[in-house]
């Protein structure tokens, strides 16, 4: 079966935040888009899903992006964009730590507050805290004060360097450096560097040393600038009020529509094909699923790109970053008598310092029905819990092992969370168990990996791909481009697509945004 063009602008593969902002972007100028999702509810890692009356987060639920001045706010932006709004209810604390040697801190919306705690555990690192993090803000004060576009594309890099010409320069002195070389430059003791590592680690899962300063500048900033602010009605509403907009600009998005094949002719992209063997054509294809993904990088038989169309740039990339570990995730439904109503919504524990990296070696717990009481009936809290784990664990493993190995997590996991939650055991209602297989199922992610991570120390973001490829008409978005993980990163890189993609068809408004 073939699909004429239906005069399709552009195709884009997955309906991630980095697709749908890219779809989005390009239907407000004036496009018209089809997305392909190969599951049924849109969002991927930024999605949500509903069992038995609670709604939980597949993955992401401490949302940055969401401030209301300045440009680094690019979730208000995006839906704004296209005449949407999502109503968030503010997080007091960021997060919670729970750390060796009986370290526990909480990061408060409040910068004074915060750095006073820190002062108090550290007061002969006094200088040094306040160093590093004003340094942070200095890179978030560059992000913030320029309309937030591609950078491939000479002509924005020219207005926008006439714009604010010291916030430019200010990012390129920052481009090529890691968070741990600033920090190491102002702080001494051991185990506030460790302090600096677990915060990285927790939205970058590499310590300092290998996450790039330009986000650690932007996470550091924006938590207390914009704030965490969540999402009411669950974090999938973000992509469902995206998909909103796009079909009311007259685009529109196709659910179990498995992208199996990029069509290419002479070299260049044009068009798709699905599962059930329908082709798709348009000038434009862009792709939302990892680079692992969409070129086979390491298995040439499961790419998107037939093996002899994948250029020589991606193998390199894969050569440059790896994919990180992917979770266990536990999903529960709790009784609401086993958290107290003052309890922080986001907790992190760690036990061992030099497990940081390992499996197991970190516990993330966000319990969102703080914030918002209608995910869950009445009476009950939902948890999500999750834990790094590598794919590897999990093949080759016969089901009744898989189940056994399930288990285990499970109770690796509620015993530790029971150190911050006593008599949780007993008052679980609900409960879902996702391994990196599941992850790699749903999420269609290669090694159902988090995203991906340098192989060695690298200079900064310098690295990282922007959205353009080798390959003519495709591009990539999400998180294996510029700037990497996290649902305000890959927001940033769908602007960023659309508006490179946008000056190819001459779609883009002259004047930067407001
Ligand atoms: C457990 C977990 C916790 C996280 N916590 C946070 C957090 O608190 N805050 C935060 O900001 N970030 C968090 N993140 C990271 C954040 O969720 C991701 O970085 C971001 O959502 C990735 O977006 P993306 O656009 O790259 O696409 P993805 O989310 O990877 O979505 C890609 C989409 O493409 C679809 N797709 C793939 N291949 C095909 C194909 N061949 N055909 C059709 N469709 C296809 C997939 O089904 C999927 O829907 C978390 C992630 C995880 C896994």
């Amino acid at each position: 079966m073939k699909l004429n063009k239906e005069n399709l602008d552009a195709i884009i593969i997955g309906s991630g935040i980095g697709g749908l902002v890219t779809a989005s972007q390009l239907a407000a100028k004036g496009a018209k888009v089809l997305v392909l999702e190969k599951y049924i509810i849109p969002g991927g890692s930024g999605g949500s899903f509903k069992r038995k009356g609670y709604t939980f987060d597949v993955g992401a639920s401490m949302i940055f992006g969401f401030g209301e001045k300045g440009y680094t706010n690019l979730l208000t932006r995006a839906l704004k964009d296209v005449d949407e709004y999502c109503e968030t209810i503010p997080d007091p604390v960021q997060l919670e730590y729970h750390l060796p040697n009986n370290f526990c801190i909480s990061v408060d919306r409040e910068y004074e507050k915060f750095i006073e705690k820190l002062i108090i555990r550290f007061p002969h690192e006094k200088d040094g805290i306040k160093k590093f993090y004003g340094t942070c803000e200095k890179v978030f004060n560059c992000l913030d004060s320029m309309p937030l576009l591609s950078i491939e594309d000479p002509s924005y890099l020219f207005k926008v360097f006439f714009k604010a010409p010291l916030s430019c320069l200010g990012l390129a002195r920052w481009l090529p450096v890691n968070a741990g070389d600033v920090a190491r430059k102002f702080i001494k003791d051991q185990e506030l560097l460790k302090f600096i590592d677990i915060e990285c680690f927790c939205w970058s899962v590499m310590p300092a040393i290998k996450t790039p300063m330009i986000n650690a500048g932007m996470v550091f900033t924006d938590r207390h600038a914009g704030g965490i602010n969540y999402p009411k009605g669950g974090v999938g509403k973000i992509a469902e009020k995206l998909v909103s907009g796009i079909e009311r600009l007259g685009s529109k998005i196709r659910y179990r529509a498995n992208v199996i094949e990029i069509l290419l002719e002479n070299e260049k992209a044009i068009g798709v094909k699905l599962s059930n063997g329908e082709e798709i054509f348009s000038d434009i294809i862009v792709s939302n699923s990892t680079r692992w993904d969409t070129f086979g990088l390491h298995n040439n038989d499961k790419g998107l790109i037939k093996r002899d169309n994948v250029p020589n740039s991606e193998y390199k990339w894969s050569e440059t970053y790896k994919p990180s570990p992917s979770f266990v995730s536990l999903h529960l439904g709790v009784s609401k008598e086993v958290i107290d109503d003052s309890f922080n919504c986001h907790h992190i524990i760690v036990e061992d310092w030099d497990e940081l990296e390992n499996e197991k070696g970190v516990i993330f717990i966000s319990i969102p029905t703080l914030l918002d009481s209608s995910l869950a009936p009445t009476d009950k809290h939902i948890i999500h819990a999750f834990t790094p784990s590598s794919i590897c664990e999990w093949e080759n493993l016969s089901r009744n092992e898989y189940l056994i190995k399930k288990e285990k997590y499970y109770s690796f996991l509620i015993e530790k969370i029971s150190n911050i939650l006593p008599n949780l055991r007993e008052n679980i209602e609900h409960k879902e168990i996702g391994t990196p297989r599941t992850h790699r199922k749903f999420l269609g992610r290669f090694e159902g990996s988090y995203g991906p991570i340098p192989n060695k120390k690298l200079l900064g973001l310098l690295p990282m791909p922007f959205n353009s490829t080798k390959i003519e008409n495709l591009y990539c978005v999400g998180d294996s481009c510029f700037p990497g993980q996290g649902l305000n990163a890959v927001a940033f890189s769908g602007y960023a697509c659309a508006h490179k993609i946008g000056s190819k068809l001459n779609i883009n408004n002259v004047k930067l945004p407001e």
